[in-house]
This record gives C-alpha cells, sequence and structure tokens, in this order.
C-alpha cells in the first residue's frame, strides 16, 4: 500500500480542461491531450514515450536540490541503474511543495511528499542535505541537474516591506484578523480559503479580470474555490492593483477609483520566476521550477524526459 503513489486531486492530467470568465473548456483544444493522463505518473496513457528503461553506461549523477522535480529525476535514474546524488541546501526533502502542502485540506499533497521521501530511501539515493551548491565544478558528476526551484516575485510598490510572501505564510508566519491576499491564482485563492476556513476574513484582490486564470487548470478545483468565495461572500477585487500598504489597510486602485482596504496583514501570491543556479549545457539539465514555473505536471513530466534521457 505504501508504495502507491498516491492521487493528490489536482485532476491537472486526467481531466484538466480550464475555464475562464466562468466559460467552461475555453482553453485550447490542444490542452485535451493533458486529458485522460497523470500528473504524477508520466506513464499513465503514454508508456510509450516514458519508460523506464536500464541505462546503457551507468553514470555518477548529481542533482542539486530535492523539490518534487529533484526527487522524481533522483527516482528514476537511479531506477535506470545510475549512481544519483540529491545535494539540498536545507534539512529537508521536499522544496516548496512543503508550503504547498501546508494547509489542512492539502492532506493528500503532504502524503506525496512522504511518498517521495520513502522512494528516495528504499532505492538508496544518497542524500547530502544542508549542502548548497555553488559551483558546479565541485561535483564529481558525469551529468548534473539542476532542480533549484524559483524565486518569489515582488511588488514594486509604497509599503511591500511589510507584507508576507505566500510560502512563509504557509510555513506559519502569523497573520491578523483582516487579511488582504494580493493575487488570485491558484496559491492566493487557496491561502484565502485556507484563511476563511480558520475563521479569519480574506480579502482578495487580483489584476485580471477573473481569478485563476490559468491554462491546464481543472475546472472542478477552481469552480469550487470561486464558488466557495461567493458564498460566503469573501471579498474578490477584480481588475484591481494594489497601490499602497498603510498601517492597518491597503489603498487600492480599483475600476470605480482608489479605495482604502482594512488589512491587519497582507499576502503577496504574485507568482514565481525561475532560479537555476547554472545554465543547461552538454552534460547540465534543467528541471521543475528551475526550468520552467508551473505544477507537478510540468515539473514530473520534465523530470522523467530527463531522466530517461542522461
Ligand atoms: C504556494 C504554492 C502552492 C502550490 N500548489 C500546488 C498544487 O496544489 N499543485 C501543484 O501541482 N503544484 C503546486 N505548486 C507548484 C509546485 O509546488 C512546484 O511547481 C514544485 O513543487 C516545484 O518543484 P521543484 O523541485 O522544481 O522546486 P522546489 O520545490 O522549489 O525545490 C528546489 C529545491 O532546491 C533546493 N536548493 C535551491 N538552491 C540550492 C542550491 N544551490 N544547492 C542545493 N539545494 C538548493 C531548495 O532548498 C529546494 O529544496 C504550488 C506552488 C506554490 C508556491
Ligand atoms: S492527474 Fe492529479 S487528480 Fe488526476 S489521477 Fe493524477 S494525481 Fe490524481
Amino acid at each position: 500500500m505504501d508504495e502507491i503513489k498516491p492521487c493528490i486531486c489536482c485532476h491537472n492530467a486526467c481531466l484538466a480542461m480550464s475555464h475562464y470568465k466562468g466559460v467552461a473548456n475555453a482553453c485550447s483544444m490542444a490542452d485535451s491531450i493533458h486529458m485522460s493522463r497523470c500528473a504524477l505518473n508520466p506513464m499513465t496513457m503514454d508508456g510509450g514515450k516514458y519508460d523506464i528503461k536500464p541505462a546503457k553506461k551507468p553514470k555518477k549523477v548529481a542533482v542539486i536540490g530535492g523539490g518534487i522535480g529533484g526527487m522524481e529525476v533522483a527516482i528514476v535514474a537511479t531506477m535506470r541503474g545510475h549512481k544519483v546524488t540529491i545535494y539540498e541546501k536545507t534539512d529537508k526533502l521536499g522544496g516548496v511543495f512543503i508550503a504547498a502542502a501546508a494547509p489542512k485540506f492539502k492532506e493528500k499533497d503532504r502524503a506525496l511528499i512522504e511518498w517521495e521521501r520513502r522512494k528516495v530511501a528504499a532505492l538508496g539515493i544518497e542524500v547530502k542535505f544542508n549542502t548548497e551548491v555553488t559551483d558546479l565544478k565541485s561535483l564529481d558528476a558525469d551529468e548534473i541537474v539542476v532542480a533549484t526551484g524559483s524565486k518569489p516575485k515582488r511588488l514594486n510598490i509604497k509599503g511591500i516591506e511589510n507584507s508576507i510572501e505566500a510560502v512563509d505564510y504557509l510555513l506559519g508566519k502569523k497573520v491578523g484578523e483582516n487579511v488582504v491576499v494580493i493575487g488570485g491564482g491558484l496559491s492566493g485563492c487557496e491561502i484565502a480559503y485556507d484563511l476563511h476556513l480558520q475563521g479569519k476574513k480574506p480579502v482578495i484582490v487580483e489584476a485580471q479580470n477573473d481569478l485563476m486564470i490559468s491554462n491546464g487548470l481543472c475546472m472542478a478545483n477552481s469552480s469550487y474555490l470561486k464558488d466557495y468565495f461567493k458564498t460566503n461572500k469573501v471579498p474578490v477585487y477584480l481588475e484591481t492593483f494594489c497601490q499602497e500598504i498603510q498601517k492597518g489597510k491597503v489603498v487600492l486602485k480599483t475600476k470605480e477609483g482608489v479605495k482604502e482596504v482594512k488589512a491587519d496583514s497582507v499576502i503577496t501570491a504574485i507568482g514565481y520566476n525561475p532560479a537555476p543556479i547554472a545554465k543547461a549545457g552538454r552534460h547540465v539539465h534543467l528541471v521543475g521550477d528551475a526550468y520552467e514555473v508551473g505544477n507537478l505536471r510540468t515539473v514530473i513530466w520534465r523530470a522523467w524526459e530527463i531522466a530517461e534521457k542522461i
């Protein structure tokens, strides 16, 4: 039972067809090739492309970063017969998905992290914790995989230093009663949902004209959150920009004009930029958010592609 990779209910590959402005399946038809598959198991319905075959020549592989991307590369490469070492700068495997999995309702994501950690241990993959790699030349490896993740984007507005970044909140930073969440993508919306479940009063501020505008995001998941906000009267400001964070409030530029909203705390969830520590090369491969910021579907499918070609 422990060997079965847990489904995380993301629907990012088995059902994914995103919507936009309440219109179902407005996402490109090309995205339908991602349906009836699985974000976590690339071989599902695509065993021709994704297959774990023994390596022609076993090599030494260094994986920098022990997030989901790094662990997946390490697992598949080891199963192919390579000798893999993971270098992780913190004392834990899981990367940013530890924060992503922190809300109470994301217990399946936590089960996935445990599965990945168990698999790394069961395969005897060497993990060097508390080891930050700064120079690739220091590694004794034939192939290097850079899976160092991403960095949060920052808003250039007055008072931004008084805000909390989404990941810091998810990892335990305390917030007050009235919380303004800047960014209505999936992370911001899940944070607002989490706050509301705790009895707090979230307000969502989004620059675009709808919440969770993102190709490949399943309608079942996003429409549930939208309906929840509507039913529970969680204020959502669309086409609105936060101009300034002041003590106890934020200043918003809405379609109707400037408005002040009470805010004991402000959380920013406005996205991430790739943060690879090196460029790709003949024997250097980028994986995960370090390659392109995405979700577990994009991270895991690419991890397999790289692990199968080295
Ligand atoms: C708030 C939030 C919620 C999300 N929710 C979902 C979701 O519900 N579903 C979904 O599919 N996706 C979700 N995502 C996206 C998903 O979590 C990421 O795409 C994925 O976890 C990225 O994995 P990664 O391995 O590429 O990078 P990371 O998880 O960022 O891992 C990078 C690792 O590299 C280590 N590292 C960095 N530099 C060095 C160095 N120089 N030397 C050694 N180690 C280093 C870091 O410590 C870290 O452990 C969410 C993301 C966020 C931020
Ligand atoms: S794509 Fe996501 S929801 Fe669908 S089976 Fe895979 S893990 Fe489960």
